[in-house]
């Protein structure tokens, strides 16, 4: 148990809500307030009942002792210096936000003084706003916890513990290598799908009607990730904006190299690099990251 009472949500998104249902399932004791900017929002998080209490201001936030921005990483720093004279001073400031150098740079900056504990969940869908949470979304996910240097031992602790309540897998791990780790399994793969769904949209020679017909070929499963939050995206990438760059740079050679060999005829390169990377799908499902089912385990309309 984290030993936190109060929990403070700011922003009751997808990840903010899920946070409060996740939280409300595995600590009935600990009170949850949310707070959002948004009255249609505040509105709907009151009916869906997710937590104790939700503001649109932030004067409420002097009870809670966690608190956690769950906004997009570009809003971090407006966020906290909206937030700093309403937080109680024993409060630990923690945030979910994808990218992590950045959000501790604006963390600090915003709050000095405060136990700042920066952690993203890695866990999320393509989905958007309070309805699209749910309890399960960070069971058997993995959280990186990415404390600066100064942190408090003791707060590092308890935000790991509640991370570990609500039920995920916790690492501990400094915010720059979590922004070049994240961006070759995160960031990149957004952007790479970003970049072929654009593609298919803009070709002259194929319709956009053959496009959406025969997307099971592989398509479709970019256009998953292409369909996630605009906003949200938009921020990682000019926050992350030096590790996207240097993985986009060891991509484009990779893919370079596997231009000139289907250009030269060399299927045993392709062959080689294909048998590798399947390899790297069996690992994915041996440590539970994904089910072994075919197409994700898609039902078919006729079974
Ligand atoms: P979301 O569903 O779109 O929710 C974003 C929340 O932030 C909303 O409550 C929104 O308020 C609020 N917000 C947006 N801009 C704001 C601003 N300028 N000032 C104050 N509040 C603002 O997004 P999400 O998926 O929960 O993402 C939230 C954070 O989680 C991001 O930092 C993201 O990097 C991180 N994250 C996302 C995922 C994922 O897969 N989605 C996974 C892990 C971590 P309104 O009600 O006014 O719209």
């Amino acid at each position: 148990m984290s030993g936190f009472h109060h929990l403070a949500l700011i922003g009751m998104g997808l990840i903010g809500s899920s946070i409060a249902r996740a939280a409300r399932a595995a600590l009935p004791d600990l009170a949850i307030s949310g707070f959002d900017s948004d009255a249609a929002t505040v509105e709907r998080v009151s009916a869906l009942g997710l937590c104790d209490q939700v503001h649109q201001d932030y004067a409420a936030l002097a009870e809670a002792d966690l608190v956690i921005l769950c906004v997009p990483v570009g809003a971090i720093g407006t966020v906290a210096s909206d937030i700093a004279p309403h937080l109680h001073k024993n409060a630990v400031i923690s945030d979910v936000g994808s990218c992590k150098a950045s959000v501790l740079a604006d963390l600090a900056q915003q709050l000095p003084g405060h136990s700042i504990i920066p952690a993203h969940p890695v866990a999320g869908t393509e989905k958007s706003g309070p309805d699209a949470g749910f309890a399960s979304l960070f069971a058997g996910r993995w959280c990186i916890i990415t404390p600066p240097d100064n942190a408090n031992i003791d707060d590092v602790q308890k935000v790991s513990d509640f991370w570990t309540d609500l039920g995920a897998n916790v690492e501990t791990m400094d915010a720059e290598h979590h922004d070049m780790v994240l961006a070759v399994t995160s960031h990149l793969p957004h952007l790479i799908a970003y970049t072929i769904v654009g593609t298919a949209s803009d070709l002259e020679d194929v319709t956009r009607s053959e496009v959406i017909k025969y997307s099971a070929g592989g398509f479709r499963d970019f256009t998953r990730i292409a369909a996630s939050n605009p906003v949200m995206w938009r921020d990682v990438f000019m926050s992350n904006k030096e590790a996207v760059l240097a993985m986009l740079q060891r991509f484009t050679e990779d893919l370079t190299a596997l231009q000139r060999a289907i250009r030269r005829d060399e299927g045993d390169v392709l062959e080689e690099m294909f048998t590798r990377t399947r390899d790297i799908r069996r690992n994915i499902i041996e440590e539970g990251q994904d089910v072994a089912a075919p197409d994700f385990g898609r039902e078919r309309k006729d079974q």
